[in-house]
Formats: C-alpha cells, structure tokens, sequence
C-alpha cells in the first residue's frame, strides 16, 4: 500500500506523556498527576453535568444528532450576536480548522503562518496538500506578529491562507483586530483567526465577518468553558463562506450527549466568567511569582497558560524533573524561537502553588548550565 507523499518527510502533532505515565515515572497514581500542559480549564462543571445527568435517560441516543445543531446553534448565535447563518458546529476547534484548510486549499497552495503558533495549522494545511510558510514573531515587543513581513510574503506568495491564533498559543501574545482588519483587507486571501482562548481576553475579531467573506473565526468549548473532553467548537463567518464549509462538513460529528452540555454551558455565561475571573488573577499571580525565581523569565501572557525561559539551566533537565514529581508542562524546547522555553497552563491556587514550589525545587537541585 503506498501513502500519500506528504508524509515522506511529516513531523506529527506531538503530544505530551499520557497521567498513566507520568504517573509511573513519579510513583504516584494517575489521578495525583497534575497536567499543566493542555491549557484546559481546572474547573470541572459539576452542576451542569448532574443537570444533564438527569435527562441522561431520556436521551435519544439511539438517533443521530440534528445534524443542524440547531439547539446549540442557537445559544451560540446568542452568545456571539451573530445570526445562525454565521455558524458551523464543529467536533473541536481542531475540525474546525481542518473544514477550513479542506475547503479553502488546493494541492500546492501557500499557507503563511507567523510562527511560533499553533502546531496544528502547520499539521492540517499540510495534510490538506498546502506548503507552509513561516514568518517568524518579532523579539520585540516579544513575539509580536511582523505585519508589515506577513503583508509583504503573503503577496509575493500569492497566500491562499493566514492562520493566526489570537491569543497566541503558545506565546500568550495579542494581534490587535486593527491589524487583522489590515491583513484581511491588503491580501484578501483566507484569514482564519483562532479564537481558543477569546474568553481570556475578551477582545474578538468576530466584528470584521460582516465586512470580509474570507476573515473565518475559530472557538471552542474546550478552554473557558471547561469542556474539554466533550469535543465541541464552532466556526463564525460570513453566511457566503459557511455555505462552503458546509460542503466539507460531515453531518454527524458531535455526539447527543455532548451538544446537551454544551447548551447547558452556553445558557450558564455568567458561570464562565466567574472561572475566567479567578484564571485571569492566578495567572497574574504565577506571572509575579515566576518573575522572581531565580533562572526563570516569563513572558507576558492574555491567555490562561504563560510562557517562560529559562536561564542559566536547562530547560529539557527541568521538564523532566518536574515530570518525576508528577507534574507535567508543555517542553517547548525544540520550537525555534523558543529555545530553553516551557509553558504552564494557569490552574487552580492550589495547583499553581504546588507547580511553582515544585519548579523552585527543580530549578535549585539543578547545575548550572
Ligand atoms: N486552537 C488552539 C490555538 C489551541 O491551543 C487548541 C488546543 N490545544 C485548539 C485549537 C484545539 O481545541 P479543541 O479542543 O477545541 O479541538
């Protein structure tokens, strides 16, 4: 059997170690292992899913979904104040972007991307048959998009697409919407901006769909709304480019059970901003304390995870060392720009507190490099 060409010379989506095994290295049980490396919410939705829990029995389950979604489509246009026209409901935002990259690129067309960004852009327009071409952040401010650099390369190329995660993971950076406008406007190609982590920040580029055809807005449930394992993302855009995402898009890929809890979610804001409250203080709080640890230099972040380097020791030893005590964060050593580079994900004060004593321990039991 032979297999597509593009997977010659492929570099997979990496994914840090299973709890099963950290938990093996720390000799501790998997449920003591602390995952501070998927930038997931530490707050479990224990009332929506007791409330869900009592129609369990009721449930449909031996029917296929609506395959409009036109329940959870609903609470979502109410979220956004957008009209249902402006949604696709997808299996995560990772399907989102693939319905993206499917719909929008043919074999040999450039994806510009301003790296380092999110693995997966890189992944899917790849697979989707696309070349990718990296324009590298700014080291000042740190990490900032080069416009100007994305604008110029983007024209030259002739881009069939921009993906920018906004915030970006894994750098915590913001590209105001001013220069998303920009980009959307000058090279009119797709513009796909991942929103993951809006909530976070609060600030949107889902003003601009109106106006731009190809300005394309990615969010989950996965992040702010605590839902990680139940799979649910949506794409808003201009009503022209949902019907096309339409054509790529399976009729079937979220399950009954999870669009119930993901309409319980949506009718329960209120509850989402009290956790992004409480993420947004603690990540300050982490920002403060990790300034002043000694060997470590974190970057400004208006996501829920931050980004740091490491001075003076070696970042690879440190993951490690902290994998050993049970703790796993994202090793980002291997990313160019990000040499030495780790990022945690901001839990709850308890989790924090145990993660930085236990990055302090590691940090000072280690040789200077
Ligand atoms: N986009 C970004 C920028 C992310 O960081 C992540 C999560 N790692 C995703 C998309 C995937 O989200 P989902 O769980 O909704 O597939």
């Amino acid at each position: 059997m032979k297999i597509r060409e593009v997977f010659d010379k492929f570099e997979p989506y990496e994914w840090e170690m299973s709890p099963q095994e950290i938990a093996a290295i720390a000799g501790i049980s998997a449920d003591e292992v602390l995952r501070l490396d998927t930038n997931t919410s530490p707050f479990i939705p224990k009332k929506w899913l007791r409330e869900v829990a009592i129609d369990l029995p009721n449930l449909p389950v031996n029917q296929y979904p609506d395959t409009k979604y036109s329940e959870i489509s609903e609470a979502i246009a109410d979220y956004n104040k957008v009209n249902i026209e402006n949604i696709v409901v997808t299996n995560g935002a990772d399907e989102a972007l693939d319905l993206i990259a499917k719909t929008l690129l043919d074999n040999g067309d450039k994806v510009v991307l301003s790296t380092p960004t999110y693995s997966m852009f890189r992944i899917t327009s790849q697979i989707a048959g696309a070349q990718v071409i990296e324009v590298s952040r700014r080291r000042q401010p740190p990490f900032a998009d080069d416009i100007e650099e994305i604008i110029r390369v983007g024209r030259e190329k002739e881009a069939a697409a921009i993906f920018l995660s906004n915030p970006n993971n894994p750098t915590g950076t913001f590209l105001e919407i001013a220069h998303i406008e920009r980009l959307a406007k000058e090279l009119g190609c797709g513009v796909i901006v991942d929103e993951a982590y809006y909530e976070y920040c609060g600030k949107s580029a889902v003003d601009l769909i109106g106006r731009f055809p190809n300005v394309i807005i990615v969010r989950t449930l996965s992040k702010a709304f605590s839902l990680a394992g139940e799979r649910i993302g949506y794409i808003l855009a201009n009503k022209w480019t949902v019907d096309k995402l339409n054509y790529v898009r399976p009729p079937n890929s979220l399950s009954v059970t999870s669009l119930k809890l993901g309409v319980k979610a949506l009718s329960d804001v209120k509850q989402v901003r009290k956790w992004v409250n409480k993420t947004v203080a603690e990540r300050e709080r982490c920002f403060a304390a990790l300034k002043s640890i000694d060997h470590v230099i974190p970057y400004p972040s208006v996501a829920n995870f931050i980004l740091f380097k490491l001075s003076g020791v070696d970042a690879n030893h440190i993951h490690q060392r902290l994998l050993r005590k049970g703790i796993s964060v994202r090793n980002l050593t291997g990313v160019r720009m990000l040499e030495n580079c780790l990022r945690v994900t901001v839990g709850s004060r308890k989790d924090n507190d145990r993660f930085l004593e236990k990055l302090k321990e590691a940090i000072e039991s280690s040789s200077p490099t």
